[in-house]
């Protein structure tokens, strides 16, 4: 029976994680984190009994651990806490499905610790990737991609290694706002932007997806997880998600791998990897579908994808940038503090004012989101 260990077990990701473990019984969970969510994480610990339990949160963490009293499961607490789930022993694979930098940390000390690893958390890879690539080859530790699209490259890439890839297309619905103008998206609200056509996630993600900085971030993880150069990644609006990517190979060949939008999907398939495991739910029916719609991204309604082409070629710290800056105006936005399209404005003009470092360690990655964020709070509270 296979061990997991759930970082960010109470989100979109995370909850989805366990419904496969509740359905499929196969698979048991030594450990289980999140950020402050006591009541989910308590009933999370109440059903699958993991011996390892954390929550970001000092306080909540203090909560949960008088909540849980009667239980055998030790309760940590802090980045402290995060890294002792990721590197629990008993664990033969953890997801990482924490949302946000904030990750980075854990995924490494998961792949220090020797453990598969599958990957949800893109901006761990987007700001990170030159140090957790490098790491996972050292320490021989799988990456498995849970991401949609990088699941469906990871799928079309099977058997096929020895006709190397000249060009991977990255599938994107294109969000709520697709084919409006950048004018027409200037006064949209979190609410019209938390509702998303095909994929229920949380809600950074979603509003990225919105942005089209989901997209971006996706091209700067896909460079990371198959080594390919940002200009063999093309972006291709496909609304209704159908196709998930597609990759086209030295000789011609397209691959492409369809399915209805179900995140359990590419769940499964890095949980039982290489095995593929029955899941039921609807099924694409080719019969009444029509015509899959295939067209080019916006770039000017929706800046983002350029940015991160730039933020990608550039390297170094730009990525921090790019991500650090999007999360903090993400945050902003759903508070209602910043309008839809400031949040690309402030990513341009965090990118256009940096001064880039090279080869950052994980110090200076961390650094410079400090700075970052305490620079835009300072100037826009
Ligand atoms: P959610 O917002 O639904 O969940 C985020 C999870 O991270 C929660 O468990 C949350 O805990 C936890 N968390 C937040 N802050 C901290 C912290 N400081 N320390 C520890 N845990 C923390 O996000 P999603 O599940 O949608 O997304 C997770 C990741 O997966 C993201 O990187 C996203 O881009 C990626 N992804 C998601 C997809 C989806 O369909 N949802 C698809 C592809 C990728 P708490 O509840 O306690 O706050
Ligand atoms: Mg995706």
């Amino acid at each position: 029976m296979k061990k997991l260990s759930i970082l960010g077990s109470t989100g979109s990701i995370g909850t989805q994680t366990l419904e496969i473990v509740r359905t499929n019984k196969d698979l048991e969970i030594c450990a289980l984190a999140a950020g402050s969510n006591v009541s989910l994480l308590e009933a999370q610990i109440r059903e699958f009994h993991p011996d390892m339990a954390c929550l970001f949160d000092e306080a909540a963490a203090a909560d949960l651990r008088v909540r849980v009293a009667d239980l055998p499961v030790k309760v940590l607490s802090g980045m402290e806490g995060l890294m002792s789930c990721a590197a629990h022993e008993p664990a033969d694979i953890v997801v990482g499905a924490i949302v946000g930098m904030v990750g980075i940390r854990p995924v490494m000390a998961a792949i220090e610790a020797g453990k598969t690893l599958a990957l949800a958390n893109k901006e761990t890879l987007v700001t990170a990737g030159h140090l957790i690539i490098p790491l996972a080859k050292e320490h021989n530790v799988p990456i498995l991609p849970v991401d949609s699209e990088h699941s469906a490259i990871f799928q079309v890439l099977q058997g096929n290694r020895m006709n190397k890839v000249s060009r991977i297309l990255l599938t994107a619905s294109g969000g709520p706002f697709r084919g409006l103008t950048r004018v027409q998206t200037a006064d949209k609200k979190p609410k019209d932007a938390l509702k998303h056509p095909n994929w229920s996630m949380g809600r950074k993600i979603t509003i990225d997806s919105a942005t089209m900085v989901n997209k971006g971030l996706e091209v700067m993880e896909a460079k990371w997880l198959f080594g390919v150069d940002y200009d063999d990644i093309e972006v291709v609006v496909q609304p209704k998600s159908i196709i998930h990517s597609m990759v086209e190979f030295e000789d011609g060949a397209v691959l492409a791998q369809l399915g209805t939008p179900d995140m359990k999907l590419p769940i499964a398939y890095a949980l039982y990897y290489p095995e593929r495991k029955p899941l039921p739910g609807p099924r694409l029916d080719f019969k009444t579908m029509g015509q899959i719609q295939i067209a080019s991204p916006d770039n000017e309604a929706f800046p983002a994808l350029p940015l991160a082409y730039r933020a990608g070629k550039t390297g170094g710290t730009m990525p921090t940038v790019y991500n650090a800056a999007n999360e903090w105006a993400v945050a902003a936005f759903l508070a209602g503090k910043i309008g839809f399209n400031d949040i690309t404005d402030i990513i341009a003009a965090c990118m256009d004012r940096h001064a880039v470092i090279e080869s950052p360690s994980l110090d200076t990655i961390l650094e410079a989101e400090r700075e970052l964020r305490a620079s835009l709070t300072k100037d826009r509270g």
